[in-house]
């Protein structure tokens, strides 16, 4: 290993601690208030957002979140499993008791994003399999996914599969995210509100299920979504299952 990225030839190294050298003049030195507050008090974050390990989707660089505001776990697609009580070590559900259990947050967003491989692995499980042992055996704890998309099998439905599927992959994980009891009982007494969002990475746009089973609307106040194209980021059309 090689601790003087600045001597090394490899950029995206150097970038990384240019990087963090420019937060620290800017951020860190110049707010000093908020880093001093957050050693003395710890984290206390209200919003915890479940993501995926994607590197165009990082939640707290898409919605401008500062330190301390979001609390993350971040795995391929964006998936909750099943709450399971086998006392193997599950590092999403360790994330999850954390953050409810450990931190109280108020609010957990599942956010989905177009265009994952993680959901494409879930949609194509078999021809995945061939070349990714985990990410197989990983995705597969959303494969109620893949049997809602089975019914999709018209051309026209084909072309949508995908973004259908990565919707419906945040309503599998709201699902079983309701079913850690210490989830749902502090939904059940309104301590704990749970969200499925969606960002089209593509057209620029924030969508949210309005209900268990969706449809997927538009969340922020951008250019609405045409038609066309709210069908494509699937506004309407998330009727399977
Ligand atoms: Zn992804």
């Amino acid at each position: 290993m090689d601790g003087s990225a600045h001597g090394t030839a490899d950029g995206a190294l150097r970038r990384m601690v240019e990087g963090f050298e420019r937060f620290r003049r800017r951020h860190f030195e110049t707010d000093a208030d908020l880093y001093d507050t957050l050693l003395r008090d710890g984290q206390r974050p209200e919003v915890m957002v479940i993501a995926c390990s994607d590197s165009r989707t990082d939640p707290a660089i898409i919605t401008g979140a500062a330190p301390g505001e979001l609390f993350v776990v971040r795995n391929v697609a964006a998936l909750v499993p099943p709450y399971e009580e086998d006392r193997r070590p599950h590092g999403t559900a360790a994330a999850i008791e954390f953050g409810v259990v450990g931190l109280g947050v108020r609010h957990i967003v599942v956010l989905g994003h177009s265009f994952c491989a993680g959901v494409r692995c879930l949609v194509e499980h078999d021809h995945a399999a061939q070349r990714f042992a985990f990410v197989s055996d990983w995705v597969a704890v959303a494969a109620e996914v893949r049997e809602e998309m089975e019914g999709l099998v018209t051309e026209a439905d084909r072309a949508l599969v995908g973004r259908l599927a990565e919707q419906a992959a945040v309503l599998a994980s709201l699902r079983h995210l309701a079913t850690y009891p210490f989830v749902a009982e502090r939904a059940a007494d309104g301590r704990l509100d749970l969200h499925g969002w969606y960002f089209h990475f593509g057209w620029g746009v924030l969508l949210a299920a309005g209900g268990p089973r969706g449809p997927f609307r538009q969340l922020d106040a951008g250019t609405p979504i045409p038609p066309a194209i709210g069908r494509q980021a699937g506004a309407a059309t998330l009727t399977a299952g």
